[in-house]
């Protein structure tokens, strides 16, 4: 089998995807011969299968990724790796309208708000850490006379990288361009389901001309593949973007060697709209950020509190919005801001959810939009689904979805908005509505989430950190922070005495 085949994709034009192991700057066929197959969500068929690895894949590739380190990349200065970096922005861009392609066919993310907004954040992330890599600083600290502490930043040298699918090449980019940046080699594990734009990535890894084995790229399953990465006595860091469950797996994974561990794991997140905000900007970001990738979103926020006031307004300006701006249809559709669920197991999963909030806690459940690709594809489809006046100890309240359902729940005032905000077991990102400048401040210091929006809602940007308070993770990436994450410190003591 070539490392290489021909895709058609739905616009028409064809182009060549790699679908071997990318190890030391070639694609390469893994040790098994074993392949994965990866399925196109909005049909149901098949793109097409890459090579997966196994451990002795994972080995050759840490292998390669340690030599690359100790006799090159530790020797690049923050100039050279940032110059690579920029050269890496422009062939990004470049090869922008394909790479929101590759996407959208394997993740079947609508392809106008892609090629839009998740590379415009790619590009913007890289260029971002291009100019970092010469701004890496350490500290001095002055001890008496004869004696001084320099303090200085180091890359841990080889990093694991371990990604989900709902974000296949941002959530790669979000960890391959800081951890280079900061100076290690890697070696990165795609999702099973969306192994595509990232192999098509290493193409522009080697035409940026970073030199072979700084960035391994691997296709595989995670409990083979991803496992044998975490456990890796070779691999000094972790980081992982995925479920709590897994991520849990990947702390214990770790401890072998005492990896350091970066975590981004689930979140059930509020979205708080107190009566004195203004409701129809409450209603528009609150839907944005429950339906913005099908509700397949870290930071989603799935949990919606009123006050009690405002609660039917709210309700109605809601439903408003999803009608108006949350389409469900073809990804490669312009009108389309709702693609497929990424599986039929995620399918399987959501419905089973929604199913649960009407049959067995028999709650008020509203559909909106329009349904009909919904029953006329063969993809994985799922309409916006809304149940309201949900109770703080529901399954629906409580646990990650991941698609696109939101529960809302009245709160009286200041103190029970916030108690229920904070009513889960995790704290990854909160919006707060209100108008009250005072309010909003303390509402936010009160959230127990690693992000919190006043008066928006999911609008991440790259130069802010990004992470999780509770069992939503361990660690912050982006903005400094990607930095931080991916260097440890040395402290050298000297002494002028001759003593
Ligand atoms: P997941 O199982 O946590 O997968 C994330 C990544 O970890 C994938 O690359 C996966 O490989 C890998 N992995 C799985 N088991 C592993 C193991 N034992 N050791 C090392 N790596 C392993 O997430 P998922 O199955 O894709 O989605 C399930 C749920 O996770 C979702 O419903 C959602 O609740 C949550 N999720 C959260 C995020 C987020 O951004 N926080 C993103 C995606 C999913 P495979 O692809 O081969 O499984
Ligand atoms: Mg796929």
């Amino acid at each position: 089998m070539s490392l290489f085949t021909d895709i058609k994709l739905p616009t028409g034009e064809t182009y060549k995807q790699p679908i071997g192991l990318f190890i030391n700057n070639e694609f390469v066929k893994s040790h098994s011969d074993e392949l994965i197959e990866t399925i196109n969500p909005t049909n149901g068929e098949l793109i097409t299968s890459v090579y997966a690895a196994n451990e002795q894949d994972i080995d050759i590739a840490v292998k390669a990724a340690r030599e690359a380190y100790e006799t090159k990349w530790s020797k690049t200065s923050g100039v050279e790796r940032g110059e690579l970096l920029y050269r890496l922005a422009e062939l990004i861009e470049q090869e922008r309208d394909i790479l929101a392609k590759i996407d959208s066919l394997d993740a079947g993310k609508p392809y106008e708000s892609n090629s839009q907004s998740d590379l415009s954040q790619i590009i913007e992330l890289t260029k971002y850490f291009a100019g970092y890599s010469d701004k890496i600083k350490g500290s001095y600290l002055p001890i008496s006379d004869e004696k001084f502490v320099y303090e200085i930043k180091e890359p841990y040298g080889v990093v694991g990288q371990i990604v989900p699918w709902n974000y296949p090449l941002a959530m790669a980019s979000w960890k391959i361009q800081s951890a280079l940046a900061a100076g290690n080699t890697i070696v990165i594990k795609s999702a099973e389901n969306t192994p595509l734009s990232l192999l098509y990535f290493g193409q522009l890894i080697v035409k940026a001309g970073f030199p072979p084995g700084v960035v391994n790229i691997i296709s595989g399953l995670g409990s083979i593949a991803g496992s044998a990465i975490a456990s890796h006595e070779d691999v000094d860091k972790i980081a992982f973007t995925g479920s709590t469950q897994v991520g849990k797996h990947i702390q214990q994974a770790a401890t072998s060697n005492l990896k350091a561990v970066t975590l981004e794991c689930g979140g059930k997140s509020p979205s708080v709209v107190f009566k004195d905000s203004n409701l129809s900007n409450a209603a528009k970001w609150s839907a944005l950020g429950i339906f913005y990738n099908t509700g397949q979103n870290c930071t989603a926020n799935s949990r919606i509190l009123v006050e009690e006031e405002v609660y039917d307004e709210f309700l109605t300006l809601f439903q408003e919005e999803i009608k108006k701006n949350w389409i469900v249809g073809d990804p490669f559709d312009d009108k389309t801001t709702v693609g497929p669920l990424i599986s039929k197991v995620q399918l399987d999963r959501v419905q089973s959810y929604i199913k649960h909030g009407e049959e067995v806690e028999k709650l008020s459940k509203l559909e909106v939009g329009d349904s009909a690709i919904y029953k006329e594809q063969k993809g994985w489809f799922q309409n916006p689904i809304i149940f309201k006046d949900v109770p703080t100890d529901s399954k629906l309240f409580q646990e990650e979805i991941f698609g696109p359902v939101v529960t809302i729940t009245k709160f009286s005032g200041f103190e029970d908005g916030l108690t229920k905000a904070n009513n889960t077991k995790y704290g990854l990102g909160s919006a707060v509505f209100t108008n009250n400048i005072q309010k909003a401040h303390k509402f936010g210091r009160g959230l127990k989430a690693g992000t919190v929006w006043i008066n928006s809602s999911n609008d991440e940007d790259i130069r802010a950190s990004f992470g999780g308070y509770k069992l939503s993770g361990i660690g912050r990436e982006l903005g400094e922070s990607g930095i931080e994450v991916y260097t440890q410190t040395k402290a050298i003591h000297v002494n002028l005495s001759e003593e």
